[in-house]
C-alpha cells in the first residue's frame, strides 16, 4: 500500500456538492488534485463552488494562504486517465451502486495497483463497491460530511474485505485534512445515517400529515433538541435525491421502519431536489 507521507496528488471523482468539497480541502492541504466528473459544464460548476467558499474562507481569515495558491492545486478534467498519477482516490459520484462499481472498476485500470481506492458513500456497501476490484484491501469508505470544508467530521467505513493498514491510512488521510474521524462497520448507513435518515423522514411526515407548518417543524427541533437545522431544511441543504437514494437504501437492507417518507419520493419526481436546485420545502435564490 502507498504510504501517506508519499502521497502528493488526491484524485476526486465527482465535482458537485461532496466532490468539489473533497477537492477544496485536500488543496487546502497542500495535496495536488485532480478533480474528474462526466461534463466540462459539472467541472466548471464544482470550480464555481471552491471558488466561492474559498474566498468565504479568506473573508473571515480561515485561510493560511491566499485562495488562488489553493485553487491553483486543483486540475479539473473529463477524463478518467488523468487520474493516472493520483496516490490516493475519493469517489464522490452519485449514490447508485452500478455507477460506483462502473466507477471502481475504471479506477483500479487507471491508478497504480497499490493506492487506496475509497469511497464517499452515505450508504452503500464499501464490500459490494470493492468486489469490483481486485484490491479489496485497499477500498474503504471516507465518508465527509456536507458541508466538507466547515464540517469537521469523516466516517471510516471498514468492508468485510478491508485491510486495518488501509483504515489507518483512511484516519490519518482525514486527520491531515484538518478533520477528526470515527469509525463504523459496514453496516447499512453507517453510524451517521444510520440514525439521521429516519429522523428526516420522520420530520417531512409529520409535515405532510398536519402536525405543524414546516417552518415550525424546523423550528421546534432547533430550539427543542438543540440542532443546528430542523429535518426539512436539512434535507434541502443534503439534495432529496440522496435523501431518498440512502433512505431507499436503508429501507431494502433494514426493512419497513426505514421507509422513505411520500412526500419525499413526489418532490424528488418533480426535480425539486433541495438547495441545489432553488427549490425543496423552501425556495432558494
Ligand atoms: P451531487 O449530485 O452533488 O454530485 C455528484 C456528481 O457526480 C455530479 O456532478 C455527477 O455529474 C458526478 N458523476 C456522476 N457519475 C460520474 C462518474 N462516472 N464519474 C465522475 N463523476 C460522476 O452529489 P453529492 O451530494 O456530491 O454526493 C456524492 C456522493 O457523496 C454520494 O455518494 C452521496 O451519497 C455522498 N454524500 C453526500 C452528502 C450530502 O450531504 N450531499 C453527504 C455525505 C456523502
Amino acid at each position: 500500500m502507498r504510504e501517506l507521507s508519499a502521497v502528493e496528488t488526491v484524485g476526486v471523482v465527482g465535482a458537485g456538492t461532496m466532490g468539489n468539497g473533497i477537492a477544496q480541502v485536500a488543496a487546502t492541504a497542500g495535496y495536488d488534485v485532480v478533480m474528474r466528473d462526466i461534463e466540462p459544464e459539472y467541472v466548471e460548476n464544482g470550480f464555481d463552488s471552491i471558488e466561492s467558499s474559498l474566498s468565504r474562507l479568506d473573508e473571515k481569515d480561515a485561510l493560511e494562504e491566499d485562495p488562488e495558491t489553493i485553487r491553483g492545486r486543483i486540475a479539473g478534467t473529463t477524463d478518467l486517465s488523468d487520474l493516472a498519477d493520483a496516490d490516493v482516490v475519493v469517489e464522490a459520484a452519485l449514490e447508485d451502486m452500478e455507477v460506483k462499481q462502473d466507477i471502481f472498476g475504471d479506477l483500479e485500470e487507471a491508478t497504480d495497483d497499490d493506492v487506496v481506492l475509497a469511497t464517499n458513500t452515505s450508504t452503500l456497501s464499501i464490500t459490494t463497491i470493492a468486489s469490483a476490484t481486485d484490491r479489496e484491501d485497499l477500498v474503504v469508505g471516507l465518508h465527509f460530511m456536507n458541508p466538507v470544508p466547515i464540517m469537521e467530521g469523516v466516517e471510516i467505513v471498514t468492508g468485510e474485505k478491508t485491510a486495518d493498514g488501509t483504515a489507518d491510512f483512511a484516519h490519518a488521510f482525514a486527520e491531515d485534512l484538518g478533520k477528526e474521524t470515527w469509525e463504523s462497520d459496514d453496516k447499512p448507513g453507517f453510524v451517521t445515517n444510520r440514525v439521521l435518515m429516519p429522523w428526516i423522514n420522520e420530520g417531512i411526515r409529520a409535515f405532510d400529515e398536519g402536525v405543524a407548518t414546516k417552518e415550525d417543524m424546523d423550528k421546534g427541533m432547533k430550539l427543542g433538541t438543540n440542532v443546528p437545522m430542523g429535518p426539512l431544511e436539512l434535507a434541502d441543504h443534503i439534495g432529496l435525491d440522496i435523501c431518498l437514494d440512502a433512505s431507499e437504501t436503508l429501507h431494502e437492507e433494514l426493512g419497513d421502519r426505514y421507509k422513505p417518507a411520500y412526500l419525499l419520493k413526489r418532490k424528488v419526481d418533480a426535480g425539486d431536489l433541495g438547495k441545489k436546485t432553488g427549490k425543496g420545502f423552501y425556495e432558494y435564490e
